[in-house]
C-alpha cells in the first residue's frame, strides 16, 4: 500500500496513515491521484505538491 497520495487537482499530498475526514481522499478523482516513485514526502514536494495540513502536517 502506498504511503503518500497526491491530489493532481489542488496539488496536495496526503499521508495515508494519518489522513483524516477533512483530507475527503475518497472525493479525489482517479484520474487525479498521483503516487510517488519512491514513496516519500520529500519525493512529492520535488513534483511541486504541497502537504495536507490535516494528515502531513503542511499550511494547506
Ligand atoms: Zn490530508
Amino acid at each position: 500500500m502506498a504511503g503518500y497520495l497526491g491530489d493532481k487537482s489542488n496539488m496536495v499530498v496526503h499521508h495515508l496513515a494519518m489522513m483524516k475526514p477533512e483530507c475527503k481522499i475518497y472525493h479525489v478523482k482517479k484520474a487525479d491521484r498521483v503516487y510517488f516513485v519512491p514513496d516519500t514526502l520529500d519525493q512529492s514536494i520535488s513534483e511541486k505538491f504541497v502537504t495536507c495540513k490535516y494528515c502531513s502536517g503542511g499550511p494547506i
